[in-house]
């Protein structure tokens, strides 16, 4: 499958499942556009290595999704936008009486306004090629509650609401908008919450991640960041034309429970 001359924009895309999902995305022959909130050296070699890797053309462009105008220029500085990945996301576990207002704001923020936004910002270009893909990553959290993660669970949830309401109000016009919802997957994310655990349960790395990350993930194995752009990668081929205004589950069988 190609998606050569779709140009791609995956917010939050210097590490973890958003670079990976550029690198799918790359492969399938897609030019694309890594984001973060950082403007480094390192930043721009990414996109420069990926686009070299993949003969496309990628670039970084900074953009701090936790702020709406921001969000919006980041559309509008890449000139097209077929493909949008509204991956940025961040993590804050504490309970709801001392978990900071200013956290829940950020969270809410960057895991679920940013969408609005960027949707809102793409969503004419779409409309006027009769053509696009809108994938949200939002996470077992979106269909399932844990405890002291309060403010990322509100995030996405709300953003599983968004995609309903982005993919029925695109409905039969050449768009769809969907939700992917992963379970653990190993990223610098996850990876940093792993000594913490392995200190508060006194475990080694291994039964952290066995007994106590992977605990409610049947399968017991992590997702993979490959495994998230392939789904990607599917979202944007033919054969997912009629998938709209949905979550799909990428998450070991976690949500079946
Ligand atoms: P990560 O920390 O590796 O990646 C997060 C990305 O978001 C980074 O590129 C970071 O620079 C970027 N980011 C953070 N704040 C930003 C801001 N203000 N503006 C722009 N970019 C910003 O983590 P990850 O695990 O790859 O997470 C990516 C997404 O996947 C998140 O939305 C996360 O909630 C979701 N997710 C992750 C898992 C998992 O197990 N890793 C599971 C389900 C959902």
């Amino acid at each position: 499958m190609t998606l050569a001359g779709k140009t791609a924009i995956i917010t939050g895309s210097n590490s973890g499942i958003g670079l990976g999902v550029a690198e799918e995305l790359a492969r399938a022959g897609a030019d694309v556009v890594l984001n973060s909130f950082t403007d480094r050296a390192e930043d721009h070699a990414l996109a420069a290595d990926l686009g070299k890797r993949h003969g496309v053309k990628a670039r970084y462009i900074k953009a701090d999704m936790s702020r709406g105008d921001e969000c919006r220029a980041l559309i509008a500085a890449a000139g097209t936008c077929d493909i949008l990945v509204n991956n940025a996301g961040i993590q804050h576990v504490e309970p709801i009486e001392t978990f900071p207002p200013e956290k829940w704001d950020q969270i809410i923020a960057i895991n679920m306004t940013s969408a609005f936004h960027t949707i809102a910002a793409a969503l004419p270009g779409m409309r006027a090629r009769k053509w696009g893909r809108v994938v949200n990553i939002a996470s077992a959290h979106g269909l399932r509650a844990s405890p002291f993660k309060s403010a990322y669970v509100a995030a996405k949830h709300g953003l599983v609401g968004l995609t309903k309401t982005a993919g029925l109000e695109t409905a039969g016009q050449g768009i769809t908008c969907n939700a992917i919802c992963p379970g653990y997957v190993l990223t610098p994310l996850v990876e940093a919450q792993i000594p913490d655990q392995m200190k508060v349960h006194n475990m080694d790395r291994e039964t952290v991640i066995r007994e106590v990350m992977l605990d409610r993930q049947p399968s017991r194995q992590f997702a993979t960041v490959e495994q998230i752009g392939g789904t990607v990668v599917w979202l944007c081929s033919a054969s997912a034309d009629q998938v709209t205004a949905t979550t799909i589950s990428v998450d070991g069988g976690w949500t079946a429970q």
